[in-house]
């Protein structure tokens, strides 16, 4: 199963859900019998206990499970991860208990399925930017492995390729949700192809005049320019031969979220979009890209200030690529992409590169390991200079040393791991840290020595007659809440 890489797959009936048999098929391609028997099992294990259960459309539960683990099983991700999206709701739509999965799939399964069924309880409802930011840092910080998340997308991109058997008010939440939280999570990762879709198909529930209109006006536009785009590649082609570089040249088409986004900021018409169109060129080596952004240089002239070196100096999350926008016949702009087939590897896996089955090779290594690998692999990157910020938030992400909880109003505050009622308290503001009695966490009292907990919601209670103690010095962990 592909990601939609042209418009035509997000046509309704464009796709199919891949079933069982297909995704056997693909885990077949890249792991060896015994793995791919575990997963079958898995398959079983969840048709049995999700039996009688049904989807919104009508079909059977387990289509939607197996479904995202086809997403994942496309990424070549390991064992482990196929087996928990296929039992991803497990745990919150069927009386399993963790223990028996763990016995029967193994710690890691058990663990993944559990975050995922904790990320699941956690609901995004403001829409300020700022809390947006906060929301994504807070469900990266609750999660210790990162395939969790992986799981997660992958569960949020079929909810969003079936969402229009949900009711309309669902579905503009989750559209919602998915366009200010789960796309930049995806994209954060590197996770292009998946950040596109969620994107696409976001934009398409949210709006879906708009989606319509846009999608409509952009094939006009491109039936029309589909012979001078062909000119164009066969041009670039003549050229690359003719310097003697084995390339494929491809075009690429921008999505319709991104071509909507651009057009609202530069309040702009769709003509009037500069990259709507653009070019990969896939080669063999990392210095046959510079040869071949010579040749192409050579046929179309580059649009001054446009040229970026992704090569040596990758962006944060791994993306390599030489950046260039030509000229093209008529001065229209063409946006070209170059990279070596590695390169183009990356690029659509992001993150998961790192949790790929390799055959032989580091079967043994942990979860740690992989994460360190990952996070080592990234400061080596920062130390060519790529974005700090990322960085930052990554290593905060994950090595959660914060817990974020909610106001009853659904603020988000953040406190360092550890923290109690009082600090909380103090938090919110001092009269309400002096006065605290207790609190209620998610509808139940707990006393102010109370640990928080990642997306606890709190509501404090608080007495006139009560006063700060000496004790409470002992029970909180932020500097603020201790020199108050
Ligand atoms: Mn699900």
């Amino acid at each position: 199963m592909e990601y939609a890489s042209s418009l035509l797959g997000l046509l309704p009936g464009g796709r199919r859900t891949p079933g069982l048999k297909e995704l056997l098929g693909t885990v077949g391609s890249y792991l060896p019998a015994e793995q791919v028997g575990r997963i079958r099992e898995a398959a079983e294990f969840g048709t049995s206990v999700h039996r009688g259960q049904k989807r919104l459309s009508g079909e059977p539960f387990i289509a939607h499970p197996v479904a995202a683990a086809s997403i994942l099983a496309d990424l070549h991700l390991d064992a482990d991860t196929i087996v928990a999206a296929i039992l991803h709701d497990v745990i919150e739509d069927t009386p399993t208990p963790k223990d028996q999965l763990a016995a029967r799939f193994g710690a890691d399964v058990a663990e993944i399925v559990d975050g995922v069924t904790k990320l699941d309880q956690i609901k995004f409802k403001s829409r300020e930017e700022a809390q947006a930011e906060s929301f994504r840092k807070m469900l990266l910080a609750m999660v210790r492995d990162l395939r969790v998340i992986l799981v997660k997308l992958a569960d949020r991109t079929h909810n969003m390729r079936t969402i229009q058997a949900m009711a309309p008010a669902r579905r503009r939440a989750i559209a919602r949700e998915t366009l200010e939280i789960y796309a930049p999570i995806a994209e954060r990762l590197g996770l292009y192809n998946m950040k596109l879709e969620l994107e696409d198909l976001g934009f398409k529930a949210l709006y879906p005049r708009r989606y319509q209109v846009l999608e409509r006006a952009l094939k006009r536009a491109r039936g029309n320019q589909k012979e001078f785009l062909k000119k164009i590649e066969q041009q670039l082609n003549a050229a690359l031969m003719k310097a003697e570089i084995a390339a494929h040249v491809e075009t690429r088409e921008k999505h319709l979220y991104s071509i909507y986004r651009k057009m609202r900021r530069k309040r702009a018409l769709l003509g009037e979009i500069v990259d709507v169109y653009g070019l990969r060129i896939i080669v063999d080596r990392p210095d046959t890209c510079y040869r071949a952004l010579g040749a192409v240089h050579s046929v179309f002239k580059p649009m001054p200030g446009r040229f970026k070196d992704y090569i040596a100096i990758p962006r944060a999350n791994g993306y390599q690529s030489l950046h260039t926008t030509l000229f093209g016949p008529n001065g229209v702009p063409i946006e070209a992409q170059i990279r070596t087939g590695d390169m183009h590897r990356v690029a659509e896996a992001g993150i998961a590169a790192h949790w790929r089955y390799k055959s032989g090779g580091d079967s043994g290594s942990t979860q740690q390991e992989r994460t360190r690998e990952w996070i080592s692999n990234l400061v080596s990157l920062q130390e060519a200079g790529t974005s700090e910020e990322f960085l930052e938030s990554v290593k905060v992400d994950l090595f959660p040393d914060k817990v974020y909880v909610f106001t009853p109003k659904g603020q988000i505050l953040r406190l360092p791991s550890g923290a109690t009622v009082v600090d909380f308290a103090y938090a919110v503001h001092t009269d309400i840290g002096h006065h605290c009695v207790g609190a209620k966490v998610n509808g139940k009292l707990v006393p102010l020595r109370y640990t928080l907990r990642q997306g606890d919601i709190l509501e404090i209670v608080t007495s006139p007659t009560q006063h700060p103690s000496r004790d409470w010095l002992k029970i909180v962990k932020s500097n603020r809440a201790r020199a108050k």
